[in-house]
């Protein structure tokens, strides 16, 4: 499976950047020991076809080469990934305080309307939310206050939903 003689490495036509799995004429890949003064025994990438054809351009790899280009390649995808992931952390968080205080207004508004719906005499500075008369009969508050709570419910899931769709996207 291995070792063979290798006269001529001086071509090394396309470079690969990382741990080369198959030639570019598709065989499997086979490590070799180089049997040159300079290099002998250095271990290096050939396919089968090139033991038969060597004057045909195959893949060619050291080795050593290919172990320290592929943990370079690892490294710098790492740092490509935590950037990744460090950006995303600070755009969920900042839309999710975002959706936070958009919820809290729509709730402080609904507490208000409430308050004004209750009381129904005493409307001191509630007078902005009169245009929501139509919202609930007149007549039951407590029916009023019930259907409220199921409104902030659906709201707070709503905003659940959607933050959880922008999340898993
Ligand atoms: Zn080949």
């Amino acid at each position: 499976m291995s070792s063979s003689s290798s006269s001529s490495l001086s071509h090394t036509g396309r470079q690969t950047t990382e741990i080369p799995t198959r030639c570019w004429c598709g065989a499997n890949l086979t490590t070799f020991g180089a049997q040159t003064k300079e290099n002998l025994f250095r271990r290096f990438y050939r396919c089968e076809i090139w033991l038969k054809r060597k004057i045909e351009h195959h893949l060619f790899k050291w080795v050593d080469e290919a172990v320290v280009d592929e943990i370079n390649m690892v490294d710098a995808k790492h740092s490509q990934l935590k950037e990744d992931v460090d950006s995303f952390k600070l755009c969920t968080t900042r839309s999710l305080e975002k959706q936070a205080k958009q919820i809290e207004q729509t709730l402080h508004q609904i507490k208000m309307l409430m308050d004004a719906k209750t009381k129904s005499c005493g409307t001191k500075d509630n007078s902005a939310l009169t245009s929501e008369d139509t919202l609930t009969s007149p007549r039951m508050s407590s029916s009023a206050n019930s259907l409220t709570k199921i409104a902030v419910a659906a709201i707070a899931l709503g905003t659940m939903a959607w933050i959880y769709a922008r999340i898993s996207n």
